[in-house]
């Protein structure tokens, strides 16, 4: 049942939701954390929050998938997400936010200082958008177009997040802020790293907050796979200069050169973690 308010819709499906959005110009409201601090032009609202479809939290033998308006707190809670998710998490906000924030509203918000999207690019994930017309599976580095320019049709809302389970084990996670907490990135790293047999058979690293867009380099990274840890030790460099010419951050609060610096350094750290 669809319950009709002064300022937008409250459906309980999937199904009434998407009915909605196929026929109206409805902006999706999942916690409404971002949202609430932009102007209020009158317009109408689709709130999220009554849909169950939305909401669940599952497994199959490869995949961990995650409903878009799971909220942090219900993510944080779930016995099904894993550390490194949880790792940042954990460090967004407040308790209060993290209560009324979703990872729709992470992703949909189409910012580069986004902490749970993130994560999502450092694992691979990929995006369930559901639309009038049927669903579409989109990896996360192509849903992103630009600064705040998404791959989402009008008809369409992002309804779930699928996870790969490999590769999550072994991990690091960094968050700069101006403070301890309720602080926004003002850059983020994550990497994920695995080895078997003395080679390194996975490793994955993405910065937050340093460009349009969060940056992830599958083809950098790949000059590591493969490689023994002594192999990986006299790469390094190379690697490291590769990250060093592919970023190119933007000018905000905190200067390029700040950003650039401070992105490498992560690195090493988590190049020094690893072993190499
Ligand atoms: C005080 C404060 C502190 C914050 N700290 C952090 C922080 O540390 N780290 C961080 O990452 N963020 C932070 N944020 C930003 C915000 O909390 C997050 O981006 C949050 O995830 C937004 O989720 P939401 O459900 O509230 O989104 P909403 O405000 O409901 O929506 C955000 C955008 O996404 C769209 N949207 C929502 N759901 C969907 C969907 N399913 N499909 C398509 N589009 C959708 C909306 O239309 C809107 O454009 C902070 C915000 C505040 C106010």
């Amino acid at each position: 049942m669809v319950t009709i308010l002064a300022n937008g819709f409250v459906p309980e499906s999937l199904a009434e939701c998407l009915e909605l959005k196929a026929k109206r110009s409805l902006t999706p409201y999942a916690g409404g954390t971002d949202l609430m601090i932009e102007e209020d032009r009158g317009g109408q609202y689709l709130f999220l929050h009554k849909i169950p479809e939305l909401k669940r939290i599952r497994e199959d033998d490869d995949n961990l998938y995650f409903g878009a308006a799971c909220t942090f707190t219900e993510l944080l809670e779930s016995a099904l997400a894993p550390a490194i998710l949880k790792a940042a998490l954990s460090r967004i906000a407040a308790p209060a936010i993290r209560n009324t924030g979703t990872i729709g509203g992470n992703i949909g918000n189409g910012s580069a200082k986004a902490d749970s999207a993130l994560i999502f690019f450092v694992t691979d994930s990929a995006l369930k958008l559901s639309g009038s017309k049927g669903e579409r599976l989109v990896p996360i580095q192509d849903f992103y177009l630009g600064r705040k320019k998404l791959d989402l049709q009008p008809d369409e809302l992002i309804s779930e997040v699928r996870m790969p389970k490999k590769w999550l084990s072994k991990y690091d996670y960094q968050k700069i802020g101006a403070r301890k907490s309720l602080a926004i990135s003002r850059l983020s790293f994550a990497g994920l790293f695995a080895e078997e047999n003395g080679a390194i058979t996975h490793c994955a690293v993405a910065f937050g907050a340093v460009s349009d867009v969060i940056i992830r380099r599958k083809d950098l990274d790949s000059l590591l796979i493969g490689k023994t840890i002594p192999d990986a030790k006299a790469a390094k460099s190379a690697y490291i200069k590769a990250y060093e010419e592919a970023i190119v951050p933007i000018r905000g609060r905190v200067s390029a050169e700040y950003r650039k610096e401070t992105c490498l350094n992560l690195l090493k750290d988590f190049l020094n973690k690893m072993g190499i």
